[in-house]
């Protein structure tokens, strides 16, 4: 909790039960969320009040932290408070069924939009780094990304392997923060993952937080391990320490029986990439001392990694990039095929993103793990169907530990999430919940964001750069009575490369959130299906037949 009169770090936490301290759930969902944000276990830096991703914040500084706090507590039913990259800038009067909060975040003018200007402007107060949901108050912690990774790789059995990755083995590299949760994300469909990493202490960690089986003595060890699992179509993730750049050829040159390549080492910074030839415990040193030596160094090793998944494409592996920038790296260095593979989202990601699916989620404001089950329960009985949700739901449950506030996160489509919204409502005002709960989602959704390195590359009809649709997302979502609205810049790939929005809205169990969410949850998703349907997507145009979303240019 936030101490008066005090505007410098302190610990936060979101309060929780059925005590208010605002004037109703709305402003108190937005109390707490911007709270839970700044939650030591949420948060990776709450004294910077850095939320995630680099420096993706809550709120601009203390003072603003503690205007918002003071400013949401006093909010009325027919008010706004107006966020200006994370500093409360005003509260005008609007009506009940407006945003009672609306943010933008790390907005520049095009022609600025550039980190040097981004960063000389934060030096002098008048901006900050929103990243995507750290700003926008609806982070959940590392559930997100194992989620995320999960559906990735269902997406590849879906494709490619009969729906299971069962009998089969998937090789990637990079076992850090979000890398991390590549192993489990594999097991979890069933499959053998074999995880290369040159720093030991990244494996370590993985086994500790139980996200890695084990660690292999070496490469032999490894596919020894590897095949005899694939065998019994048992799921096992193993470690193996080493060069990325040197084990994959290596691997390669063996005939390594390698079902899907990957990657997720930190390429899209050279100077966090070890270069072949280059000792781990020396990485840091020279990286500082000799920062261009370095790069270039790093980038012509990409290119033998790169190099090597083109490899494995050419003999029938399933491979692609997974939004680390590794094939763009591999291109500066000269080498020719980089883009031989495709990035994650068009190979895998856009058939549900044509179906409105993306990362639905949502939060128990009783801070009750109980609520959380409680909405687990509705899922699979809403959903009994889909098979890859269910055994989400279940393994998530079992092994997910939660962070601040207890949350979920499922992928969710046009026609499901407004069904959900609905039920978690109803189970509000029943009682079967103990306290209203939020519902929102990541900015990347399959409306809500322009991206073109990463949720836009290679858009059919080529409006890869076209950011109209997070601009028209965000006012949809005002428009259809959402909690809170907020359009960011520059999340995930930086400054100049993507602009994206997002919404979250509380069921607080009467009949009014009742009628936004309906509004809201079918409006929001429906947002990626015209995006699709408008670039030429079929599969996007039988969506929007099927559920009943109106596309003027379809009805002439
Ligand atoms: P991180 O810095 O925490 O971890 C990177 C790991 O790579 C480290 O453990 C490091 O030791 C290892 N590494 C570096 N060079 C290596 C080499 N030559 N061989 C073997 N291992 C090497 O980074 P992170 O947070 O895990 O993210 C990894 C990358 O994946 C980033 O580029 C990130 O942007 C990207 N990413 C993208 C998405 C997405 O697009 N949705 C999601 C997750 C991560």
């Amino acid at each position: 909790m936030a101490q008066a009169g005090h505007s410098g770090p302190r610990t936060v936490r979101s309060p929780r039960g059925t005590d208010l301290s605002a004037r109703g759930w709305q402003q108190e969902a937005a109390l707490r969320m911007l709270q839970n944000n700044l939650d030591p276990e949420v948060a990776e830096h709450p004294d910077r009040l850095v939320v995630y991703g680099g420096t993706g914040k809550a709120a601009r500084d203390w003072r603003s932290f503690d205007a918002m706090v003071r400013t949401l507590r006093t909010l009325k039913d027919d008010e706004t408070m107006l966020v200006q990259s994370g500093r409360p800038v005003g509260v005008m009067t609007t009506h009940e069924w407006a945003p009672r909060v609306l943010l933008a975040n790390s907005n520049l003018v095009g022609d600025w939009a550039n980190w040097e200007e981004f960063r000389r402007l934060e030096q002098l107060g008048l901006t900050m780094y929103g990243q995507m949901t750290a700003g926008s108050w609806i982070y959940i912690g590392t559930q997100g990304i194992l989620q995320g990774t999960y559906e990735t790789f269902a997406a590849v059995a879906a494709k490619r392997f009969g729906g299971s990755l069962a009998g089969t083995i998937t090789l990637t590299a990079g076992l850090g923060g979000m890398g991390g949760a590549q192993p489990l994300a594999v097991t979890m469909n069933d499959g053998v993952a074999l995880c290369v990493d040159c720093d030991p202490r990244a494996i370590d960690r993985r086994i500790e937080h139980g996200y890695l089986d084990e660690r292999a003595d070496s490469l032999e060890h490894a596919l020894e391990l590897a095949t005899a699992a694939r065998d019994q179509r048992r799921p096992l993730s193993i470690g193996v320490l080493g060069n990325a750049a040197e084990v994959l050829p290596r691997l390669l040159a063996m005939g390594a029986p390698i079902d899907i390549v990957t990657d997720q080492t930190s390429a899209h910074d050279p100077l966090a990439y070890l270069p072949l030839g280059v000792d781990f415990a020396d990485m840091a040193a020279y990286a500082a001392q000799k920062p261009a030596d370095f790069t270039a160094r790093a980038r012509e090793s990409m290119a033998r990694h790169v190099e090597a998944m083109v490899g494995f494409q050419d003999a029938g592996a399933e491979v692609f990039d997974y939004g680390n920038s590794i094939r763009g790296e591999a291109q500066l260095a000269g080498y020719g095929r980089a883009f031989a593979f495709p990035g994650f989202v068009p190979a895998y990601i856009r058939p549900l993103f044509c179906e409105g699916k993306g990362p639905f989620r949502w939060a128990a404001l009783s801070g009750d793990p109980k609520d959380i089950h409680a909405t687990d329960r509705a899922i699979l009985d809403l959903f009994p169907e889909n098979e890859s949700l269910a055994r989400w739901i279940r393994l998530a449950g079992e092994r997910v530990r939660f962070q601040g506030l207890p949350a979920r996160i499922c992928w969710l489509g046009q026609g499901e999430r407004d069904r959900a919204g609905e039920r978690f409502n109803a189970m509000v005002a029943s009682g079967e919940l103990s306290a209203p709960v939020v519902i929102g989602r990541d900015h990347l959704d399959c409306g809500s964001v322009a991206s073109p390195y990463r949720e836009t590359e290679a858009m059919l009809d080529g409006s890869d750069a076209i950011a109209d649709w997070p601009l028209l997302n965000a006012m949809v979502n005002v428009a259809s009575g959402a909690s809170w609205v907020s359009v960011h810049h520059g999340g995930g790939v930086g400054m100049g490369r993507s602009l994206h929005a997002g919404q979250v809205t509380v069921a607080d169990g009467t009949p009014l959130a009742g009628e936004k969410i309906r509004r809201v949850l079918t409006n929001d998703p429906g947002m990626g299906v015209i995006r699709h349907v408008d670039a030429g997507y079929e599969r996007a145009d039988a969506v929007a037949a099927e559920r009943g979303v109106r596309v003027p240019m379809r009805e002439g």
